[in-house]
């Protein structure tokens, strides 16, 4: 086993590796950029060097400053997580001439399956089931639009090099096949340096099931599936193990075939097998396809974790460091069902928007796993994925452990940013996917129904109002006391409430829907006459109460309520989070609205920032190439002269 270890990566997979490391008695090197000086994976490492900028270019993408920080502190190898460096053939080689060991596949591994096409044309071989489709190297339009006839529509169009479901199109009959084709050629093309794609049919109500396989170069085994069937956009956001539904029949040709994959290519270390599986007539053993291999630890690898009690990091170090295969087949088992969810600071309502912000409060229950890079007090940047936590559950059977999911989720406290945690708990209570009827076109599908915000609790409303006033902590300040103003009006963001003290530890709040009573006493709140179980928390954003529902009052703005004038905003903020693609206007030059100002790139799209009104630009605040906070003033306006 290693001494010492480096770990090339940040968040809660560098955290989650450090944890496996403490227990095997592993010391540990983190690496941070300038926006992660304080950030928690720093803290828990026993060393730490810092590489550079905040953009992963100047720090978590620079092989070379990680090769010599490994090399400066004495570590043996280097860990890569998920994401940055992790499946990189060239930092591999480079890794393994610096004579370090590299926690992972062979580079000569990662490339068989770096591109999708030689990866599919490599599995045909080896006997694997691929979706069935065109991958050769004629990339002429006519070519492409005959085979996705051959085929028959509906076809996707993938990028070859992709990832991240860009470069990816969907096209339902020919008419659409060449636009669609162009527009996926350049959206690859800008994204990859590679145009090329690959035809295949599309699996109507399909089924992501990907398989855990682990391998010591020689020989493979694999640790059963996963259902990631839960996405938007091509991203996961509930995963489960084992698979709803699953056959023993169809597990067995799936881990089989996994295993071939993953022998195939002498891979060593864990990887993920990922299958499209035709869900529209039940899961059987001639209806799942070979989509990509994933050769790294993946997202979503604690489901597997929880349901086996094998620890993969543990085995990735132990493999790394020259021991064979922990386990045999046979010796592996599954115990019960797991679920996984990832909790993200974005806007869901506004379309999956990532946000930014400072965690004024985080509080996480006991009774499930948390993997998280985030402390209570610590900003989630606009640099790196908006992850803030992974919610892992499990027990004894997929419904026990559905209900601990959203019990967890519940009592998960965040406040300072917006997160999806309303979705994640409006998910597991979602019938079809209760009833284990997943396909990756749920969400879309429902995805109304699953926004549909409860109408705010009036109880909990009045509670935010005590917390706003100053009056929540009977500790710190008195609570309600007589020596308060006995009248007054609390605003927020949003609504406004009366206050009127009645006597000690007593008020009413009145609020557009009504009056409420609300009192402390015995040491808890008390709404109208009842009992009422809540924290109130006040931050820098405000006030949250966390009970039976989650609420959240936003502190008005001083400064906000005063910029803004009927004639329409003079300052263009960033809606969101993003990187400044353009910026088409300079300062004097005199802009309509509807004009469109600035270009912004977040979550993969392009955004047009458009002038709100006629004027003059005054201020470019902003230039091409900077990443933006939400809010990040981009270009002020003034009046025509
Ligand atoms: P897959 O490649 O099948 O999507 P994962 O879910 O493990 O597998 O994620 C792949 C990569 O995408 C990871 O490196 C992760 O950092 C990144 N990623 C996943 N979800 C998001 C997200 N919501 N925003 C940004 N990056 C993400
Ligand atoms: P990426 O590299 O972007 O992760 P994948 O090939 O893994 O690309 O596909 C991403 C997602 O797209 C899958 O999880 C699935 O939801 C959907 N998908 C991929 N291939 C097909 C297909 N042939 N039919 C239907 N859906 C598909
Ligand atoms: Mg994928």
């Amino acid at each position: 086993m290693f001494d010492k270890i480096l770990i090339a990566n940040r968040g809660e997979i560098a955290c989650r590796v450090m944890n496996t490391c403490r227990r095997l008695g592993v010391a540990t090197v983190a690496v941070f950029s300038d926006a992660d000086r304080e950030a928690r994976h720093v803290f828990m490492a026993d060393e730490a060097v810092g590489l550079g900028g905040a953009a992963p270019a100047e720090s978590y993408l620079r092989g070379d400053a990680i090769i010599s920080a490994a090399k400066a502190t004495g570590a043996q190898a280097i860990h890569p997580g998920y994401g940055f460096l992790s499946e990189n053939p060239d930092f591999v080689e480079a890794v393994e001439a610096a004579g370090l060991v590299f926690i992972g596949p062979s580079a000569r591994a990662i490339r068989a399956m770096g591109l999708k096409d030689a990866a599919k044309a490599l599995m045909e071989r080896a006997g694997v089931p691929v979706v069935p489709g065109y991958h050769g190297a004629d990339q002429s339009p006519d070519r492409l639009a005959g085979e996705a006839e051959r085929i028959g529509y509906p076809v996707l169009i993938k990028a070859v090099a992709g990832g991240g479901g860009k470069g990816m199109r969907l096209v339902e009959n020919p008419q659409r096949f060449l636009q669609a084709l162009e527009s996926a050629r350049s959206e690859a093309q800008g994204a990859f340096g590679n145009p090329d794609v690959l035809v295949e049919k599309y699996v109507v109500q399909p089924r992501h099931i990907e398989v855990q396989v682990f391998g010591d170069g020689r020989h493979a085994v694999h640790l059963f599936e996963r259902d990631c069937s839960l996405q938007r956009r091509h991203q996961k956001v509930i995963e489960e193990a084992p698979a709803p539904g699953m056959t023993a029949e169809m597990r067995s040709a799936m881990g089989e075939a996994a295993v071939r994959a993953a022998e195939a290519i002498g891979y060593s270390g864990a990887g993920t097998v990922e299958f499209i599986v035709d869900g529209s007539r039940g899961l059987r053993p001639d209806g799942f396809w070979f989509m990509e291999m994933n050769t790294r630890l993946q997202v979503e690898h604690p489901v597997t974790e929880a349901i086996t009690g094998v620890d993969l990091v543990e085995w990735q170090l132990r493999v790394a460091s020259g021991e064979s295969l922990p386990a045999r087949q046979e010796d592996i088992t599954i115990t019960g069902h797991a679920f996984e969810a990832r909790l993200y600071a974005e806007d869901v309502p506004a379309g999956f928007l990532p946000a930014t912000g400072t965690l004024a409060h985080l509080d996480f229950p006991d009774g499930a796993r948390i993997e998280t890079g985030v402390r209570a007090g610590d900003r989630i940047s606009p640099w790196y994925d908006p992850m803030i936590a992974k919610v892992i559950v499990h027990g004894p059977t997929r419904a026990i452990a559905l209900r601990s999911l959203e019990r967890a989720l519940r009592r998960t406290e965040v406040a300072g940013s917006v997160t999806n945690l309303d979705f994640l708990v409006a998910l597991t209570r979602h019938e079809g996917f209760g009833r284990g009827e997943v396909d990756t076109g749920l969400i879309a599908r429902d995805l109304q129904a699953l926004l549909t915000a409860s109408a705010p609790d009036g109880a909990a409303v009045a509670l935010g109002v005590i917390g706003l006033a100053g009056l929540h902590d009977p500790r710190l300040r008195g609570g309600i006391t007589l020596w308060q103003p006995l009248r007054r009006t609390i605003a927020w963001q949003g609504g406004s409430a009366v206050l009127e003290v009645l006597g000690p530890g007593e008020a009413r709040v009145t609020l557009e829907t009504g009056p409420h009573e609300v009192r402390w006493q015995g040491g808890r709140w008390w709404v109208d006459g009842r009992p009422y179980p809540a924290r109130i928390v006040e931050h820098d954003a405000g006030v949250s109460v966390f009970g039976a529902a989650t609420l959240h009052l936003v502190s008005q703005d001083p400064l906000e309520r005063a910029g803004s004038d009927a004639g329409g905003e003079a300052l263009t903020r960033a809606p969101m989070p993003g990187l400044l693609r353009a910026v088409d206007v300079v300062a004097g030059q005199s802009v309509q609205a509807g004009d469109r100002l600035a270009v912004l790139e977040a979550m993969k799209m392009e955004h047009s920032l458009t002038a709100s009104r006629d004027g003059v630009v005054a201020e470019v605040l902003a230039s091409p190439g900077d990443q933006v906070e939400a809010g990040a003033p981009l270009i002020r306006l003034e009046d025509v002269a």
